[in-house]
């Protein structure tokens, strides 16, 4: 297993000529991941133990337009238009994604591999995707698709709590604040975010479950789709992965035609 890169995905976050400030290294073979999965199924927790352990790099497009609100005017114009969408409650359009997308081409092309979370969100972004990879002659490893169960996952976003003032994250279950609704870290109340109550989950499940159809079918006949079961604690549900995913690509690897059956090993 390769060692775990830490740069600081300067390439990532501000595009352009950059080059990070650890390069990963140059790689027998390269793991290129897309990572999918609805809102609230734990695929940021995923994306960064799974690059911890496979060493890419965890390219999030929410976290480009989060560091861009910071950099304001600094950032590139495709980014201020992200931006003035994401505020006004919007996705961002694709037209202006996959713009930015096409400023990080050297993240794609990087021997170091990466997990994509985020993006693609919608088959238009998926063909830009595979034109740019395609243009390129960078292979996908696989897509992984993270499912449970919509109750478990309303079950999940209605449980957690938040902390208003140091963003610390608690879930009154699973990781419970010592002091009920106090947090732990810097004593300040915690509250229930809008979009964690129920009615909205649900909504927002809907949502995601009408735009993302598609992108599952899409990667399926491409035979890249890997679908992991994500019950289960963040470190198990990384090894569920890393084990199918070690199976899928011996499997492709071997023209095998079950390559984008579904592989859920406990
Ligand atoms: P996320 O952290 O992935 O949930 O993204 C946070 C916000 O960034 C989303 O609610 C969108 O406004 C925007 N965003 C991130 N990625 C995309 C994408 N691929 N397409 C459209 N909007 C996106």
């Amino acid at each position: 297993m390769p060692m775990p890169v830490k740069n600081d995905r300067a390439v990532w976050f501000k595009g352009g000529d950059l080059t990070c400030s650890i390069p990963p290294g140059k790689r027998v073979k390269t793991t290129r991941l897309v990572l999918m999965g609805p809102p609230g199924i734990g695929k940021g927790t995923q994306a960064q133990l799974l690059c911890k352990r496979l060493g890419i790099c965890h390219l999030s497009t929410g976290d480009i337009f989060r560091t861009a609100s910071v950099l304001k005017d600094q950032a590139s114009p495709a980014l201020q238009t992200a931006l003035h969408q994401m505020h006004s409650g919007e996705l961002v359009s694709d037209t202006t994604v996959i713009a930015i997308i096409r400023e990080r081409l050297k993240c794609l092309e990087c021997e170091g591999g990466f997990a994509l979370d985020g993006f693609p969100r919608t088959i238009v972004q998926a063909e830009a995707l595979e034109t740019l990879l395609r243009d390129h002659h960078v292979d996908l490893t696989a897509v992984i698709n993270y499912e449970l169960p919509i109750d478990q996952i309303v079950a999940r976003l209605s449980g957690r709590r938040v902390c208003g003032h140091c963003r610390a994250v608690f879930h009154l279950t699973q990781a419970a604040p010592k002091t009920p609704g106090v947090c732990d870290n810097c004593g300040k109340p915690l509250y229930q975010r809008e979009d964690d109550r129920p009615e909205s989950v649900r909504v927002r499940m809907r949502a995601y479950e009408q735009s993302t159809k598609p992108l599952i079918d899409y990667y399926q006949q491409r035979n890249l789709l890997l679908s992991i079961d994500a019950d289960g604690t963040p470190n198990g549900i990384c090894r569920r992965t890393t084990t199918a995913l070690r199976e899928f690509t011996g499997s492709a690897t071997e023209g095998s035609s079950t390559a984008n059956q579904k592989t859920n090993p406990r």
